[in-house]
């Protein structure tokens, strides 16, 4: 659980026991990286806290999802991962969202509206919602890793979704006048985190924003991947078991792949993007 100037990391088991220290570092650098993005720079419902309502908000894809994406993006950055690790991880996730029957039904904001429901609440009533929902973790992963491969395709490499964040954090945090008392700064909407991009990537984003965080419709990610020579793929995974659900039946894999014959500048693109330069 994040805090402002700490963190609270509790595992199920010792960090001897196989996968354990892997998966602990994972959990520390997606928390890292919550010092900056949702602890300082944060969407305006979650503080100054209004405590006679719910506080609902469309942005956790952003605040959540994002920070999920710099969480895997930084152990390549940092030396932990290597090129293919960080390539599997985000497939994976590709995965996750594109196999889920509820990604064409539920858009990144409203599954981020709907977090109360969907995140670990427990309910005593049995619900559709597994086949009707996604998380806005994985959807705002997804969503942050397209964003930034097409800001750095636009703006050939002089800008990336690191400079989004930082533009952010010092509109709202470090420029900002105080919105309250306690903490520097004040909240950010989707709207305002959208112009951002647009003005970060020299290009107008509103149709992506209505396309894919406001609708439904898949990211584009062959348009994205193209940009830094990478090719996503998929291929149907043929179930071993036959007596599977039709839904595991249908589920896809998704591998990216690099593009060994791309221009040198797009290989150079890619080595700046994996190495945080
Ligand atoms: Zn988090």
């Amino acid at each position: 659980m994040e805090h402002l100037n700490s963190t609270q990391i509790i595992e199920s088991g010792a960090l001897s026991d196989a996968g354990m220290y892997e998966d602990a570092l994972d959990t520390v650098s997606h928390e890292f990286f919550h010092v900056w993005n949702v602890k300082r720079l944060r969407p305006i419902e979650l503080g100054p806290w209004d405590f006679t309502r719910p506080l609902n908000t469309r942005s956790l894809w952003i605040a959540e999802g994002i920070t999920n994406y710099y969480g895997h993006l930084m152990q390549r950055r940092a030396g932990l991962w290597t090129d293919e690790r960080l390539y599997r991880e985000l497939a994976m996730q590709i995965g996750v969202i594109e196999n889920a029957p509820g990604s064409r039904l539920m858009s990144a904001e409203e599954a981020s509206l709907l977090a109360p429901f969907l995140d670990g609440a427990p309910t005593r009533q049995q619900t559709n919602l597994g086949q009707t929902s996604i998380s806005y973790y994985d959807k705002g992963e997804v969503l942050g890793l397209t964003l930034d491969l097409l800001i750095r395709g636009k703006t050939g490499g002089r800008n990336s979704l690191d400079d989004v964040m930082r533009r952010m954090y010092e509109e709202f945090y470090r420029n900002s006048s105080n919105a309250t008392y306690y903490l520097r700064g004040r909240g950010y909407t989707v709207e305002d985190f959208a112009r951002v991009v647009s003005e970060t990537a020299g290009s107008d984003f509103t149709d992506f924003f209505a396309r894919h965080v406001r609708g439904v419709e898949p990211p584009p990610y062959d348009e994205a991947f193209a940009q830094l020579g990478l090719r996503l793929t998929k291929t149907s995974a043929a179930s071993s078991s036959s007596n599977a659900t039709p839904a595991a039946a249908r589920r896809s894999e998704y591998r990216i792949e690099e593009m060994k014959n791309a221009p040198v500048p797009i290989h150079e693109l890619r080595r700046r993007w994996l190495r945080g330069e």
